[in-house]
C-alpha cells in the first residue's frame, strides 16, 4: 500500500496528486496521494506525523525544498550535487531525500527529441535557480562537452559552477544570450520567464543554428513564446510540461517498486 502526498505551501496547485493517482489506478496499486499545506514553521512537526503515520514518502514544492534537507537521514547523489530534495522515502522510520528534476529534464529532452545528441553536445542554460541546477546536474550526468549558463543575477550562476567545479561549466553576463546562441546545440530556459503572470523572456533567436533544439521548462502556457519562435524558425522544440510528468516517475518507483510510464492519457489529463 503507498501512502504518500506533497507538502508544500500553497499546495492546491499541485499536478502531482493527478499524475500519482492516476498511475495507483493504472497499474492497480492500493494507496492513497494527498495534497497537504504545511506552513513553514510546521514543517518538522507535520513531517514527524506522516513518519508515526506509516507514509511511504512525500513530495516537497515550494518553500521546504531546502528546508528539508535538515530533516532527511541520509540524501542521494543528485539531492546532494542538486542542493534541493523534491521527494521523500520513508523507511523503517527514516528519511531518504532524493532530486528528481535532473532525471525528468533529461527524460523530457530524450522523449521529445529522441534523435538529440547530448553526448558531447553545447548547451546554454538561462537562469540559476534550483531548475537550472537540476538542468546542469543532467547535462553533465549526460556527458555534455559545455556547459553556457546565463542568469540576470551572475553571481547565482558563479555558485552553480563554483559548486559542480568542472571546467566544462562557464558563466556569461545576460546580455551576451544572444550572441551565444551561435555556439550550441541545446537552448534551455530555466527561468520563470515566460511563465503565466511573469514577463516574457526576451531573446532573439537570430543567431541559433538550424539544428539546435530549444527547450522551455515553463509549461503555463504550454507554448511559451520561446517556444513559437523556436517553432517558427524551423528549430526542435522540448516543452516543459514533459519534464513535470517525467520528474514524478523515481518518487512513485521508490514508494511502490513499479516505474510508471507517462503516456498521453495522462498528459490529456494534465493538461486539461
Ligand atoms: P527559482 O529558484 O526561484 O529561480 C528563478 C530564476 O528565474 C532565477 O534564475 C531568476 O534570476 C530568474 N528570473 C526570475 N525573474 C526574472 C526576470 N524578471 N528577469 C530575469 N530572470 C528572472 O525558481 P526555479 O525553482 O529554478 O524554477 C524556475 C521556473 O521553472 C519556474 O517557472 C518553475 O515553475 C519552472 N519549473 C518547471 C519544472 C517542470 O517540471 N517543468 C520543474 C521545476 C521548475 P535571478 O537569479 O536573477 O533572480
Amino acid at each position: 500500500m503507498m501512502r504518500a502526498c506533497v507538502i508544500g505551501n500553497p499546495v492546491s496547485h499541485s499536478k502531482s496528486p493527478l499524475i500519482h493517482r492516476y498511475w495507483l489506478e493504472k497499474y492497480k496499486i492500493p494507496g492513497t496521494y494527498d495534497a497537504l499545506a504545511v506552513a513553514p514553521e510546521n514543517l518538522e512537526a507535520e513531517v514527524e506525523k506522516l513518519v508515526s503515520q506509516n507514509y511511504s514518502g512525500f513530495n516537497v514544492t515550494i518553500p521546504h525544498k531546502e528546508k528539508i534537507i535538515a530533516l532527511c537521514d541520509e540524501r542521494d547523489e543528485s539531492a546532494k550535487k542538486i542542493g534541493a530534495v523534491n521527494t521523500v522515502v520513508i523507511k523503517d522510520k527514516k528519511l531518504r531525500g532524493l532530486n528528481t528534476d535532473a532525471f525528468g529534464f533529461i527524460e523530457n529532452i530524450k522523449t521529445a527529441q529522441p534523435g538529440l545528441k547530448l553526448e558531447g553536445a553545447a548547451a546554454l542554460i538561462l537562469g540559476a535557480g534550483g531548475a537550472a541546477r537540476a538542468a546542469v546536474s543532467g547535462l553533465l550526468d549526460a556527458d555534455v562537452q559545455r556547459i553556457l549558463i546565463a542568469n540576470r543575477t551572475r553571481e547565482k550562476a558563479e555558485d552553480i559552477a563554483a559548486d559542480f567545479s568542472t571546467n566544462k561549466i562557464e558563466v556569461i553576463d545576460w546580455n551576451a544570450r544572444e550572441t551565444a546562441l551561435g555556439d550550441i546545440d541545446l537552448l534551455a530556459n530555466t527561468t520563470a520567464l515566460g511563465m503565466k503572470g511573469q514577463p516574457e523572456l526576451e531573446i532573439s533567436l537570430g543567431n541559433l543554428r538550424g539544428n539546435a533544439a530549444v527547450c522551455d521548462i515553463v509549461y503555463a502556457p504550454l507554448e511559451t513564446a520561446l517556444l513559437r519562435a523556436a517553432k517558427e524558425k524551423g528549430n526542435k522544440i522540448i516543452p516543459g510540461i514533459g519534464m513535470l510528468l517525467h520528474q514524478a516517475r523515481p518518487a512513485f518507483q521508490a514508494w511502490t517498486g513499479t516505474m510508471p510510464e507517462v503516456t498521453p492519457e495522462l498528459e490529456k489529463r494534465v493538461l486539461a
